[in-house]
């Protein structure tokens, strides 16, 4: 399984777009893994969780082609996930020959994605609305939504995907997951994890994480057995009010054997 991070930051980007703090000045001054698009991972080039308005410049950034993406898999509504305006260009005369994309989300998200779009025959898009617990076939790959602790408004799925005999916990955005997430993660085995660090060295609130959040749940995964030395353990999201550039926040994880993300990350498991 080859995972891509295509963007690591939290919603308003990092340097966030419009702020002049000094976590923001020092990241435009640094450069490199410390500016942070917002979020998407693309899975084996086919799988896509989430698609922010970033997403365009993402691909072109990685030389990618996101056309190529047949799965399109989002977490929740929010804004730095979820930009259906993109999809109307799958439509003729802004797209031709494209491939059929089939979209796996919430009912607010498919919801939206039919008033965006319109004529979704016309775009080559298949909606599937998916429920919690539920596991779903994706071509060759399976996949299973379990309800993060992040959007009580509406709703916000972390993601159990599996293909090729290789499983992946995507568990951004969300806080501490609640008790039938850690449930539905009995008996398996993961070999990649990526959790929410939105915070950082601080405190998040109840529906983000950070790195005392990415330690316990690691710590709590394998005393269960769901992980061991051998999963790869990502944390993904980071927002400029955590403070800490990218080389700061691999000091502080590393020794917990915690991989920080960055944009254009790739992974191979
Ligand atoms: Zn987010
Ligand atoms: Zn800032
Ligand atoms: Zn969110």
């Amino acid at each position: 399984m080859r995972i891509h991070i295509l963007g690591s930051g939290a919603a308003e980007g990092w340097p966030a777009v419009y702020c002049r703090c000094d976590a923001c000045q020092r990241a435009r001054a640094r450069g490199g893994r410390s500016i942070r698009s917002r979020s998407a991972t693309l899975v084996d080039g086919r799988f896509q969780f989430d698609w922010s308005s970033d997403a365009y410049m993402q691909g072109l950034r990685d030389g990618v082609a996101l056309s190529d993406v047949r799965h399109l898999i989002f977490t929740h509504t929010h804004r730095d996930h979820y930009y259906p305006s993109e999809l109307v260009f799958r439509r003729p005369p802004f797209a031709h020959q494209t491939l059929p994309l089939t979209i796996w989300a919430d009912a607010w998200a498919i919801e939206g994605i039919r008033e965006e779009v319109g004529e979704l025959e016309a775009a080559n898009i298949t909606l599937r609305e998916v429920e919690p617990y539920q596991t779903y076939q994706l071509d060759d790959a399976h996949l299973t939504p379990l309800l993060a602790n992040h959007f009580p408004e509406r709703i916000c799925f972390n993601y159990i995907f599996e293909r090729n005999g290789k499983r992946l916990l995507y568990g951004q955005d969300s806080g501490w997951f609640p008790e039938e997430h850690w449930q539905a993660q009995q008996g398996l085995y993961f070999d990649v994890v990526i959790l929410d660090c939105t915070g950082g060295p601080k405190d998040a609130g109840q529906h983000h994480g950070n790195i005392d959040l990415v330690i316990r749940s690691k710590e709590r995964m394998i005393e269960m057995g769901t992980a061991d030395d051998d999963t790869l353990f990502i944390a993904n999201h980071f927002s400029h009010n955590g403070g800490l550039l990218h080389e700061e926040l691999v000091e502080l994880l590393s020794p917990h054997g915690i991989d920080v993300s960055y944009d254009g990350m790739i992974v191979e498991v």
